[in-house]
């Protein structure tokens, strides 16, 4: 109800030179984007000074802070694994095999079909949150991405998973953006549905914000005609204790009530345009255990195992520096 807004503070809200350039090359790079098909969101505060460790329950209050505690340091949470150094370049789903982080021998692990090797025991493995017959209605690329090199308060300043730089990320991004084809269009005429990626409880729910929030050119930011800044979001717990934050979804689609258990696949609600958001797209997000923002996508800046079931589905073509696709909408066996 009186969620904050999802708008950026601290540093990048301050209109300091820096961030007021980096607003304006992303205001600018919005709207090449709201014709084009890019977005931007924010969807957390910005990440905390200190590393500390963040209470999962600090993030179902309804009224608090989105993001609460959760985010202290996600440099440090997304460098996790991700040693630097494995074949920069290696494109995830590449051929099968080339595995970035290189795994050893070059195999991926048995029974993945994209080469990647497997994630750890107790890691989530994730359905893209769209359903299946949707996904023909969310643009392939680009996702835009958690930001592995966050800081700094310029919007284009950031590192994917594939070590590639905005639009496929932006600064201090703590999700992946899967963007709608067609954007309001699409939007009206019934949206994708978007699904939950793993089994889980939800435990946060919001509903009925303005949902045709776009980008604007005079202020070269988001903006939501007047009404406040909210975005429409269900939160999922997982078994480990990780969890997935659904955003920006459409003004009274939320088919889930906070404590309903889901399974994999099941609908939670439609894409949609609500909070900080320059066109229509999901906000897909994921933390851990401890709370820290995780990339679901394998790679050189990331880690070398994914976190999705699939993460180069059969006849998509291979990230490269200018493509990526959509993992599969399939959820794990
Ligand atoms: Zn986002």
């Amino acid at each position: 109800m009186s969620a904050p807004a999802e708008r950026p503070r601290g540093p990048r809200a301050a209109l300091s030179g820096a961030a007021l350039s980096g607003a304006a090359l992303f205001g600018a790079a919005l709207f090449g984007a709201a014709l084009s098909g890019a977005v931007g969101c924010d969807d957390a505060p910005p990440p905390l000074p200190a590393a500390r460790p963040a209470s999962p329950a600090g993030t179902q209050g309804g009224g608090g802070a989105p993001g609460g505690a959760p985010g202290g340091a996600p440099g440090g949470a997304l460098g996790g694994a991700g040693a630097p150094g494995g074949a920069p370049g290696g494109a995830p789903g590449g051929a099968p095999g080339g595995a970035p982080g290189g795994a050893p021998g070059g195999a991926g692990a048995p029974g993945r079909l994209d080469g990647l090797p497997d994630a750890p025991a107790g890691a989530p493995q994730l359905a893209l949150p769209i359903a299946p017959e949707d996904v023909a209605l969310m643009r392939p690329h680009p996702i835009i991405g958690v930001d592995h090199e966050p800081g700094g308060g310029v919007r284009t300043q950031c590192r994917d998973h594939h070590e590639r730089a905005f639009p496929f990320c932006y600064d201090e991004h703590e999700g992946s953006d899967l963007i709608l084809e067609g954007g309001f269009v699409t939007m009206d005429a019934g949206s994708a549905r978007v699904v939950a990626a793993a089994a889980g409880r939800v435990t946060r729910v919001e509903d009925g914000h303005y949902d045709r929030c776009h980008a604007d050119l005079l202020s070269a930011d988001v903006t939501c005609d007047g009404r406040p800044v909210v975005a429409n979001r269900v939160h999922l717990a997982h078994a480990g204790g990780w969890e997935t934050r659904y955003l920006h979804l459409r003004a009274g689609s939320v088919r889930v009530r906070v404590g309903q258990e889901v399974a994999c696949g099941e609908a939670l609600a439609l894409v949609g345009s609500s909070g900080y958001s320059s066109a229509p797209h999901l906000h897909f997000e994921l933390r851990d255990d401890l709370g820290r923002v995780r990339d679901p996508f394998a790679g050189p800046a990331s880690q070398p195992y994914s976190l999705w079931v699939d993460e180069a589905p059969a006849g998509a073509p291979p990230a490269t520096a200018t493509t990526s696709a959509l993992p599969a909408a399939r959820c794990a066996p």
